[in-house]
């Protein structure tokens, strides 16, 4: 299912080697806004040793993100010291592909971070990666988000539905 996650959780620091290697994930691709970062850009807390323990564990982490705002993806690229892709034009497969290119992995082995599904999700899935949702961490979004969020959480409600059903 193109709008449906592979993994849902609340936030990128939830995210477990575990859960990474168990899906052969060797590379992960991270979203910037409301993933990394809330409206007024302060970083989220405990992203810097979420990622330093990802480096140690032969994870290479890049960033992929919408924004054109370059100021505001690198100064979050040299606190977290990670390459980035800013106006990645996600979901078209543009900056998926180079991001593949870059980090040097087949996308099976590639996980997208997102908060958003009509961006990161529908992108990752379009492009055979490992799509991660998680929760944005902060409720203020820009308008053009703003407005596909009811959709956004509809579709989430679905999902977590069917996962129930199927453990049960
Ligand atoms: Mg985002």
């Amino acid at each position: 299912m193109l709008f449906y996650p592979d993994y849902y959780c609340n936030k990128v620091t939830d995210i477990t080697l575990e859960l990474l290697e168990k899906n052969h994930i060797k590379g992960v691709l991270l979203d910037v806004d409301n993933t990394l970062i809330d409206y007024d850009r302060n970083l989220l807390e405990g992203a810097e040793e979420w990622v330093s323990k990802m480096k140690a564990n032969n994870i290479r982490c890049m960033i992929l993100s919408n924004s054109n705002k370059i100021d505001k993806i690198t100064a979050v690229a040299e606190i977290l010291k990670l390459p980035y892709i800013y106006f990645a034009t996600k979901p078209w497969k543009r900056g998926f592909n180079k991001a593949k290119a870059e980090l040097g992995l087949q996308e099976e082995n590639i996980a997208v971070v997102g908060d958003q599904i009509f961006t990161d999700i529908i992108g990752a899935n379009r492009s055979k990666m490992f799509s991660i949702l998680v929760n944005p961490i902060a409720k203020k979004d820009i308008w053009i988000t703003k407005c596909k969020r009811p959709l956004e959480e509809w579709i989430i409600k679905s999902y977590v539905k069917k996962q129930k059903k199927k453990e049960e």
